[in-house]
This record gives C-alpha cells, structure tokens and sequence, in this order.
C-alpha cells in the first residue's frame, strides 16, 4: 500500500485558541483519502502477513461507523486481497455511509446481534475460512508495531508531550513504544468509561517498554463513542475557522477540544513543546446532514 503523499505536512497552530502553547499538528488524515491517518499504519504489517501466508481474505470486526472497516475494505482491495467484515448490531434498512464505502471496495459483511458480537472466538469458528483474522478496531501487536512507525515521517525528538486519540489504544502504544524518555505520551479516550484501556495499551507493549509511563483521560467523550452534541460541532467550526483543521465527529475533534481544555488550564509547563496527532477518519462525517460542517 502507498502513501498518496510522501511529505507528511506538520501544521503550526497560530490562533490564540490554545493559550499561546507551541503546538504542532501531524496531519496523517492527508496520506490517504480512504486509508487515512492511523488505519495505513496499523493495517501495515497484517497485511504483509496476510500475503506472506498466503491467505485470500482477510477479516475483521466493527461497528456501523468504524473507520477500521471501510480502512481493511479498501487497503485489501488494493493488495488483491478479498475482505470481510463483521458488523455489530441488525442490518439496517439504510447502511451508513462508511458500510457503503465498504461494500464498494469489495467486502463482504456479516451482521450478528450485539450478544453474538461479542462471543469473538465463536464467531471466528463460525465464520472461519482460512482468513486472516485482525481484531475489532485494527488492536493488536502488529497494529502497534505499524504505528510505531509514525515517528519515522518527522523528527519527533524536539517534542516534549504527543498526545493522540484513542479507540482501541493501539495508536497510542506504538507511540509510547517509539517514545524518547524525556517525552510524555497522552491519550484522550473516545469511548466513555474504557476502563480496561490501559491494561489493553501495557498488553501491547514489549517486555522491554512496561515501564514506560503514559496518561490517558476519560473525560473527552462527550457524551459516549460517536456520540456528537451540538456544542461539539460548534467546536469543530470554530477550530475550523481560527485554525483551517478539519476534524471529525468521532476522534479528532474530542482530541482537540481536550487538548485546548488542557491548554487553558496550563497543564503542560509553558517551555512545552506539543504534537498533536490527527489520526485522520475525516469521512465519518458523512453521517452527518450535508451543510453541518463547513468543510
Ligand atoms: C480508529 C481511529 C482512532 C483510534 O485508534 P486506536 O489505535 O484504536 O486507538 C483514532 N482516530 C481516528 C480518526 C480513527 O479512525
């Protein structure tokens, strides 16, 4: 799979929006239209595995609006693997955009009950083919080895705090696993009361990096995973307007929102220097009423 972009833009925030803390913005959402941001990382070496082993398909798990879904249809498509996808929850009469977008690349999906969605092991034996099986949202040890390669596009070194959104917390650990020992890794969790997100990040981590420290906060989720009240959009629009980023309605605007409220309290000493990750996913926003976003 290429990157459609071989310069990974940073971009320097200016307004005053972030209490005039030093923050750059890596803007993996711009190396890939579908593949965007962390999904082209974490998918990296499953799919070089899946090939090496000679397997025809590769499938996974998610639910209606999971970027992982419409990110493994499209990078299979494009490695002349086939897909499939389970999906969380009843078929709907009308599929979500990203389910669509799936299905357009190819995949072919499965629905189960939510109960039945959760009993994984069952539902590989049921459904099982010969596939490559990635875990629901990407998680796993070669998710986290492909996101440790984030790093590799800049020089990371000059940062003293990265701070990135968190689903599964793969991302986060191939960060904390690529990490300098003067740096601090921060998650904002996008699900509400994740509590075994942290114990999922150290389950990824090497034997040889347990004792690296990291912070997650819970507090960012604005209602729940996927959740998107009107103050978030109000947000989104402003973050738009002052600083031209684009976010979406499920990671990155929460991500940023948390970071501007960290900002205003000064929780990172004023010589920091922040990168902020934008782990891409713009096309959740499709979900929404055409005109709610101005981009
Ligand atoms: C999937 C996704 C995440 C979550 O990544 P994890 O590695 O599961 O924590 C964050 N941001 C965006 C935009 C995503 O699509």
């Amino acid at each position: 799979m290429q990157l459609t972009s071989n310069t990974i833009p940073l971009q320097k925030f200016g307004s005053k929006l972030f209490n005039s803390y030093a923050i750059d913005v890596l803007r993996l959402d711009k190396i890939h239209p579908v593949v965007s941001g962390n999904k082209w990382f974490k998918l990296k070496f499953p799919l070089e595995r899946a090939l090496q082993e000679g397997k025809s398909t590769i499938a996974t798990f998610g639910g209606a609006y999971s970027n992982h879904i419409v990110a493994t249809a499209f990078a299979c498509q494009e490695a002349g693997l086939k897909s499939m996808g389970i999906i969380r929850g009843e078929k709907s009469a009308n599929l979500s955009p990203t389910l669509i977008a799936a299905e357009q690349y190819g995949m072919e999906l499965h629905f189960v009950p939510r109960e039945q969605f959760r009993q994984k092991k069952a539902l590989m034996e049921q459904f099982d083919n010969g596939y490559y099986w990635v875990d629901e949202g990407g998680y796993g040890s070669d998710g986290m080895k492909g996101a440790s390669e984030i790093f590799s596009l800049i020089d990371s070194s000059v940062y003293s705090h990265i701070i990135c959104s968190c689903g599964t917390g793969t991302t986060l650990a191939g960060l904390v696993n690529a990490s300098f020992p003067h740096q601090t890794i921060i998650g904002i969790s996008a699900l509400k009361g994740h509590d075994g997100l942290e114990r999922d990040i150290r389950a990824l981590l090497p034997p040889s990096k347990q004792n690296i420290p990291f912070s997650i906060f819970h507090d960012y989720h604005f209602g729940g995973y996927a959740k998107h009240p009107k103050e978030l959009a109000e947000w989104m629009k402003e973050l738009w307007q002052k600083e031209h980023l684009p976010t979406d309605i499920v990671y990155t605007s929460k991500l940023l929102f948390a970071v501007k409220d960290l900002c205003s309290q000064q929780y990172f000493p004023a010589e920091s220097r922040l990168l902020v990750i934008h782990s891409g996913g713009l096309q959740g926003n499709l979900s929404l009423p055409v005109g709610t976003l101005p981009f």
